[in-house]
């Protein structure tokens, strides 16, 4: 029978440390401060708004919401964000996605410059990740899966990894992010052929796919860690992951949990960033 390993430890471990020192800045009379940029009011983001607002509180890292009208211009919302952008006050800026469709994402992924964008959404923060420049950002997601890895000692280096996504939120940084720490990456996706048996290989899953329940006990190998990214609504409204748990928990050595898995440890990491950010920007 494998472990259920949770989010909670993992996310408490990076908020005591984080506060530590947020509270030692504030203890000078400064603070770092995240600055959350909402178009419309899609429940997703109103609940990870919710989440992160009550992480920086818990972090002692200051935290504002901009909230915009769903049907901004995408010449307003440029003129926000440059706002946002030299507002010194403000050291790290996150911008829910999807933006509404009259938003060409190309026309404003520049414009939070890299040093305050916490959550890779400026491409040259995507470079930097690719490099292995540390003062780049990856997203939060990704990053909280790894982190996950790292706390509960799962040996990454030289092991077969299979991450199931590839989108640049979550799949294609979780691979980078992967590589990095010496394993040996395969990124699946829905053209991919025969997923079960390339993630029947896996010694590390990472499922980031967005289906319900996608990932039963034949696609996982023997002994392997399983990390579940998926948040989904099943038809009965229960929020599920990618994985069958159930299914898989009698095969894997550890499995992470949807909720109270990843996605706890996601408003964490971004704590981290922001007060990242704040001392890359001030030199402290
Ligand atoms: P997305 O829809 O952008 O990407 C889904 C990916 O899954 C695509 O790359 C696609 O190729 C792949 N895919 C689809 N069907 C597949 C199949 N049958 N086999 C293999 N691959 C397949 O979604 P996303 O933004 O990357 O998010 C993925 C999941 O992670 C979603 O459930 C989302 O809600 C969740 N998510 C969780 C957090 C968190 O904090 N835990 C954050 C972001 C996203």
């Amino acid at each position: 029978m494998g472990q259920l390993i949770k989010g909670k430890a993992v996310a408490d471990a990076i908020t005591a440390e984080v506060k530590n020192h947020a509270e030692e800045l504030r203890q000078k009379g400064t603070s770092p401060k995240l600055k959350i940029v909402r178009v419309g009011q899609r429940e997703d983001d109103l609940a990870y708004e919710r989440a992160a607002i009550k992480r920086m509180a818990s972090c002692s890292i200051d935290c504002e919401v901009l909230s915009l009208s769903l049907d901004i211009s995408q010449e307003d919302f440029i003129k926000e964000l440059k706002k946002v952008d030299q507002d010194e006050t403000v050291h790290g800026v996150l911008i829910f996605r999807p933006l509404p469709r009259q938003i060409d994402e190309n026309a404003v992924k520049y414009i939070i410059r890299p040093e305050k964008d916490v959550d890779c959404f400026n491409p040259i923060n995507v470079a930097k990740v690719m490099e292995g420049d540390e003062t780049g950002f990856p997203p939060c997601t990704p990053e909280a899966a790894i982190e996950m890895l790292k706390f509960y000692n799962i040996e990454m280096k030289g092991k077969n990894a299979v991450v199931a996504g590839r989108s640049m939120v979550v799949g294609k940084p979780a691979a980078i992010l992967l590589l990095k720490e010496n394993a040996t990456v395969t990124i699946c996706h829905s053209k991919t052929d025969n997923l079960k048996g390339v993630a029947g290989k896996a010694d590390i899953l990472i499922a980031a796919i967005g289906k319900s329940k996608m990932i039963t006990g034949d696609f996982i190998k023997e002994g392997a860690a399983v990390i579940d990214v998926g948040i989904n609504v099943d038809s009965q409204g229960n929020i599920t992951g990618d994985v069958d748990t159930e299914d898989c928990i009698g095969k894997v050595s550890v499995i992470t949990p949807v909720p109270a898995g990843v996605g706890s440890v996601t408003t964490a990491v971004l704590a981290k960033h922001v007060l990242k950010a704040f001392n890359q920007l001030t030199g402290k």
